[in-house]
């Protein structure tokens, strides 16, 4: 067993290894910087999950006969606009210049409190000795007003800083959907499946309930993108995220975008079986549709997807139940498409 898994590793390490040195000659070939937007690019593509990337990628090198730093840069921000780093500087310098503000307008409402207080205990001084009552207490009041009229100004500019920190916090929530949402279909995208199925790892474990994961991807599709194009085809993505979706109205089920064509989902305190038959209803529903063009009516005929299914277990981590699941997704297209098979 022991000598099984040691051997597991080392096959894994090999592969790691052949990985690595293939993103190398490629950023090589083409003369790319190695860059970590690079490296992520050329990951991606090796890696060879992501049929819209690999497409770009190929396009672009039977084009222009390779790529170059300017096209990879456009194919990254295409694939994933998430947050630019101006954005990102902008809310950054946003909070750091509010903060600024509060403690200036804190430290100078502590300074005033401490002039006034002083000011104040001079004048006592000046009342009990009684040597001018009269002004004293036109000092008084005078030094009153005055510190009124800074508690005021204090209390004025502390309630502007707050709006503009309001404003703040919802770009703040507006950049955080966004680095977490896949932009054509508005599910989750893989950074929000990471977290979320960490999360829900440690639900399970804790909780000791069963956990369920699926990887759906769409039969046959890069064959429905060649007849239709690559406009009908996003659409025809849009609409089986949306019905994978629907299921994630129920707070159990989560699902994302994985890349291209491909969809995850999560399923808490459900078994496999469970998962199976919520899963499978949708593959049905949209199995038994005809598809049409929203404006023409053109008949765009049927659509399927395969779905592999996995259960947690005891030595799972969230990349092996991806594994299994993954590897059942294959034993349905081997199986002709258009089926959901469990892990064995
Ligand atoms: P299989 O049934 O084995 O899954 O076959 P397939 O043709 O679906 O599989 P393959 O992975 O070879 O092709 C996936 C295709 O999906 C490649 C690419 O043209 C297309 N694709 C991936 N992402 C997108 C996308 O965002 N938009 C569009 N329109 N097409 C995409
Ligand atoms: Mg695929
Ligand atoms: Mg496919």
């Amino acid at each position: 067993m022991r000598e099984e898994r040691i051997a597991e590793k080392s096959a894994e390490r090999a592969e790691w290894r052949r990985l690595y040195d293939m993103i190398g000659k490629l950023l090589f070939d083409h003369g790319l910087e190695p860059s970590p937007a690079n490296f992520e690019l050329c990951h991606r593509y090796l890696s060879g999950r992501d049929g819209e990337l690999n497409a770009l990628i190929d396009k672009a090198i039977a084009k222009d006969g390779g790529l170059s730093e300017a096209i990879a840069t456009a194919i990254s921000a295409k694939l994933d606009p998430g947050l630019s780093t101006d954005e990102l500087s902008r809310i950054a310098s946003d909070a750091q210049g509010y903060l600024e503000q509060m403690t200036t307008i804190l430290a100078r409402s502590g300074d005033d409190a401490r002039d006034y207080g002083e000011a104040l205990a001079h004048e006592a001084e000046g009342l009990e000795s009684n040597a001018s009552p009269t002004l004293s207490v036109k000092t008084l009041v005078d030094l009153t007003k005055s510190m009124i009229e800074k508690a005021q100004a204090a209390e004025e500019d502390l309630r502007r800083t707050e709006m503009q920190m309001t404003a703040m916090r919802k770009d703040l929530a507006t950049a955080q959907h966004k680095a977490n949402s896949d932009p054509l279909t508005g599910l989750p995208n893989r950074r929000a499946l990471d977290q979320h199925l960490r999360a829900a790892f440690e639900n399970a474990r804790r909780a000791d309930t069963p956990l369920a994961l699926a990887i759906c991807d769409i039969d046959h599709f890069k064959q429905f993108n060649d007849t239709h194009g690559h406009v009908i085809g996003d659409e025809v993505i849009k609409f089986v995220g949306s019905s994978l979706g629907r299921a994630a109205s129920n707070g159990d089920v989560f699902v994302a975008r994985y890349g291209g064509e491909e969809f995850v989902m999560v399923f808490e305190r459900a078994s496999v079986a469970n998962a199976m038959a919520t899963l499978d209803k949708i593959r049905a529903a949209i199995a038994a549709r005809e598809l049409k063009v929203t404006n023409t009516g053109q008949s765009l005929g049927k659509l399927s997807f395969s779905g592999g299914l996995a259960q947690i277990n005891i030595q799972d981590s969230p990349g092996s139940i991806l594994k299994r699941a993954d590897a059942a997704l294959y034993k349905a297209k081997q199986a002709g498409r258009n089926r959901i098979s469990a892990a064995d």
